[in-house]
């Protein structure tokens, strides 16, 4: 039976990228794909950049909700400074921008709730200017004029998620990773000398091993006892045919659900977390559609005339608390979850070297243990 130091469980951003870092330490690594590499949330995603706590779970959980999940802000800026010299780390062009993320709230309420946002994001060390709605008129004029302030943090940014897995993984493979796709993880056992992996293309032995199935990890782990309170739920994304160069930024909106930005090529990138539906698997549900285009067109009129070319849905990993679950669980030592929920996007790079490196038994250059199961 092949034997590795570690097997890593999911070929999307945290698995490839958890791979490279362990085969980048000198380990000998093995990565099980259930499909092909990047088909999950990781290849499907609308490529933010995030670092600000997000409004709506602010909104409905409040501000001592807001606090405890400030924790992972660090994690947000280790990954961010992690992308920004990504490019030349992996050889590869991913698409990068971080020209900053802007939040925009019109109502009173929400502009009270954004200044209370912002004033809980700095005390965790993250940078966020509030602009008022003179700034927001200079800085931002493709806005509606209605818009009353604007926290802006000007780290955030967006990449390519087509193209961050799979560079990771030609980089890992050149490394010396076996990468193994169509190869679902069946079962999963443990003797006290390592873990035994089977596939329906063979089985595995592993001293380690890393759950990295994003919206499937809870069933993975199952398989050992373990509960994990991840949820997989069906979202979508719609992009417009191309304009000229108008929005630098990545643009949220308070109001209702939005993410909204404009790819290097000049289509605008529609999202937010808006509903699909589920008909086996995820697809595009129109009144959620409607509803996305209309509110990024009260937010930034010049969407009026714009066109939808392509829409799509994908299964996304949450978290009813939206923190992610990270490390080692103490239940079944060796057995680690790399589980990111709703951004794992943004996150992956630095907390997969983290995971990585704890996976190897070596201390991580970032403190996850504050996100234990
Ligand atoms: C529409 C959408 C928009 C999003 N927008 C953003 C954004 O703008 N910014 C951001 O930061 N995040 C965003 N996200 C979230 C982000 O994409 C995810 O949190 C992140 O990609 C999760 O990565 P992952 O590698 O953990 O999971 P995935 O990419 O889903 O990969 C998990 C992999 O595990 C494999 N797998 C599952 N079970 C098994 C098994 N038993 N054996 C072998 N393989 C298995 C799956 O086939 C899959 O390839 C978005 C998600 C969606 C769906």
């Amino acid at each position: 039976m092949p034997h590795y130091d570690l097997a890593i469980i999911g070929g999307g951003l945290a698995g490839a990228a958890t791979a490279y870092y362990a085969c980048k330490k000198g380990a000998s690594v093995l990565l099980l794909e259930r499909r092909d590499l990047n088909l999950g949330a990781s290849g499907s995603n609308a490529g933010s950049i995030h670092a600000q706590i997000p409004f709506d779970p602010f909104r409905h959980l409040g501000a001592d909700w807001a606090r405890r999940y400030a924790a992972t802000i660090p994690l947000f800026q280790a990954s961010i400074a992690r992308w920004a010299g990504l490019e030349q780390e992996l050889q590869g062009d991913l698409g990068l921008s971080a020209k900053g993320g802007l939040m925009v709230a019109q109502s009173a309420g929400d502009c009270a709730d954004l200044r209370a946002k912002a004033t809980i994001e700095r005390a965790a060390g993250l940078t966020v200017d509030l602009w008022d709605s003179k700034t927001l008129a200079a800085r931002a004029p493709f806005l509606s004029g209605d818009m009353a302030l604007g926290a802006f943090c000007p780290i955030e940014g967006k990449a390519d998620p087509f193209r961050a897995a799979p560079l990771y993984a030609r980089r890992a493979i050149e490394l010396g990773l076996d990468l193994r796709r169509n190869s679902e993880v069946l079962d999963l056992c443990t003797d006290g000398n390592g873990f035994v992996l089977t596939t329906a293309q063979g089985n595995f032995r592993a001293a380690t091993v890393v759950n990295a199935a994003g919206a499937d990890a809870a069933r993975v782990a199952a398989v050992l006892g373990i509960k994990v309170a991840i949820e997989a739920h069906a979202i979508q994304v719609a992009v417009t045919e191309k304009r000229p160069p108008t929005l630098p930024y990545l643009l949220y909106f308070t109001g209702e659900k939005l993410t909204l930005k404009q790819a290097v090529e000049g289509g605008f990138l529609i999202g937010g977390g808006w509903p699909a539906r589920l008909r086996g698997h995820p697809v595009v549900d129109h009144r959620s559609m409607i509803r996305n285009l209309a509110i990024a067109r009260r937010v930034v009129p010049a969407l009026g005339d714009v066109q939808i070319v392509r829409s799509w849905a994908a299964m996304v990993n949450g978290t009813t608390d939206w923190r992610p679950i990270l490390g080692e669980v103490a239940a079944v030592p060796g057995f680690f979850l790399n589980l990111f929920p709703w951004m794992g996007f943004t996150a992956a790079p630095a907390v997969s070297e983290a995971i990585a490196a704890l996976a190897l038994r070596q201390t991580p250059e970032i403190d996850l243990g504050a996100f234990g199961i």
